[in-house]
């Protein structure tokens, strides 16, 4: 039918001189012209028959529908379109752009000189080349995922993970789930299912928009149990809270805020005893969960799972893509009794991880057995702690190189910036750093410099994303990495406009 359609009308009649279309026959190749074409090869090759002559036929019906808007609308239509030229290698070169176009990933690499580190809508930690490799292998060959390759029996894919977590958190057991919200619901739906769970007022936390406490709460299927105020909760809040229908107690790290001035909240060394008291277990979201002690590497300290482990929590949940440097997961430790039930609940089995995940996470893991070299092997340890002085020395090479490229219109300096951790981590701490600063030129202003700007970088191929504040727009070069220096560099040539 197709073909017959194709050529039935690959010819237009008609006067549209008055469109700037050539008046007389307006002639379209029939499409398995195009598609017989020698230069049709490589598309042919590359994208396969069906794809390439769907793309063909899609392509002659717009210019068919333009050349008909252009001879019955006269001169508006031809002013926005011109006369397209549709000799066939010319038909060729519109369908390859409109193929690669259509098969371009929407998924795509950028620039992230936002200053913030583990940036949620830019994917989080970047993971160090051991962890990349292991993935890389773990989708070319079948893996030993749940299978004991000492017996030749049936395995859990948990425990290729458990034992070094455990020997990093200190825990009895361990479980692993798709990311932190899946372990809180998971957990919550294990052990308190149908019963209530003592949280403070100062703790309902939203992540985020989606990821709220009380909301996942109810999701669960248990009760929230607020106790205390915003702004101070007390020990006797949680033991008065306490009873028969208790199945648990919850601390919640308030990961992207702080609650200052006349305030207090009751830390694990108070919680832990009171619970133990009212034999009701203890839970702690930590959301960004460290496994080192940071101040060691002159980073702010954020409780390590570790110390809340040893601290008295029976539960403790927290994410792998955040200050852990990993994939995406949610990692759960705690008592042995409690991690076999929550490993029982069905919803494990619709919360798991996949292998890439499982191979993505044990050589992170794996690099905290040598902390004193995690700076250098572990990607988010080494972007956190890159002295200010490297940014400068590389805002002070790319400046005239940028200043080139966007040209009299705007103006580029460096300057001393600060860079946030991200993704709740350290809400209130900033890392010193450096970048470029780029503001409209006072000389020929245009309306919206910034917004101009920001889209421009955008557009490039691989996009530039900046942070607009004080009418400038701010490059915070920290996660600018040695190797992605030079394509950064290379693209410039492309924004001049
Ligand atoms: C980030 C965070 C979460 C959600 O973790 P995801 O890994 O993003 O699902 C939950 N609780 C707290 C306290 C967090 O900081």
């Amino acid at each position: 039918m197709s073909e017959q359609s194709a050529r039935s009308d690959n010819t237009l009649h008609g006067a549209v001189s008055a469109a700037g279309v050539p008046a007389g026959a307006i002639r379209l190749p029939a499409v398995h012209l195009i598609l017989s074409d020698a230069g049709c090869e490589p598309l042919l090759a590359a994208y396969g028959r069906v794809q390439t002559l769907d793309a063909a036929r899609a392509l002659l019906a717009e210019l068919r529908a333009m050349l008909l808007a252009a001879r019955e609308g006269g001169e508006t239509a031809a002013a926005v379109t011109g006369a397209p030229d549709t000799s066939i290698p010319s038909l060729l070169a519109m369908l390859a752009a409109r193929l690669q176009e259509q098969n371009a990933s929407p998924l795509r690499p950028v620039f992230n000189l936002t200053g913030t580190v583990l940036h949620t809508n830019l994917g989080r930690a970047l993971l160090p080349d051991a962890a990349v490799q292991a993935v890389v292998d773990s989708m070319r060959w079948p893996m030993n995922l749940e299978w004991d390759i000492d017996t030749g029996k049936r395995g859990d894919r948990d425990n290729l993970i458990e034992e070094l977590l455990l020997e990093l958190t200190g825990a009895e057991a361990a479980t692993i789930v798709n990311n932190n919200a899946a372990a809180v619901l998971l957990m919550l739906n294990t052990v308190a299912l149908g019963k209530e769970v003592i949280v403070s007022r100062g703790e309902l936390v939203e992540i985020g928009g989606a990821f709220r406490i009380p909301d996942v709460m109810t999701r669960a299927g248990a009760v929230l149990r607020e106790v205390g105020a915003t702004n101070r909760t007390h020990l006797k809040d949680y033991d008065e809270a306490a009873g028969p229908q208790t199945a648990l107690m919850m601390k919640v790290h308030t990961s992207n805020y702080a609650i200052t001035g006349f305030t207090k909240s009751i830390e694990l060394d108070e919680l832990a005893p009171l619970s133990k008291k009212h034999n009701i277990p203890l839970a702690v979201d930590l959301g960004s969960g460290t496994l080192v002690d940071l101040e060691q590497y002159g980073l702010p300290h954020e409780t390590t799972v570790r110390e809340t482990i040893e601290g008295g929590a029976d539960l403790v949940t927290f994410s792998g893509d955040k200050l852990l440097g990993g994939p995406q997961c949610g990692i759960i430790v705690g008592r042995k009794d409690l991690i076999a039930q929550i490993k029982k609940n069905p919803l494990k089995r619709a919360l798991r991880v996949g292998k890439l995940t499982l191979a993505a996470l044990e050589p992170v893991l794996a690099l905290y057995r040598a902390p004193d070299l995690l700076p250098e092997r572990l990607t988010t340890l080494k972007l956190l702690t890159r002295p200010a002085a490297d940014m400068r020395a590389q805002a002070q090479a790319i400046l005239p190189q940028l200043q080139a490229a966007l040209g009299a219109g705007y103006e580029v300096t460096d300057a001393a910036m600060f860079s946030q951790i991200g993704s709740g981590a350290l809400p209130v701490d900033q890392l010193p750093s450096h970048g470029l600063v780029v503001r409209p030129a006072a000389a020929g202003r245009v309306s919206n410099a910034l917004g101009v700007l920001e889209q421009r970088l955008r557009a490039l191929p691989l996009p530039v994303i900046g942070r607009v504040a004080q009418d400038a727009l701010w490059l915070d070069l920290r996660c600018l990495q040695d190797y992605q220096q030079q394509r950064f560099i290379e693209q410039l040539g492309l924004l001049t406009a």
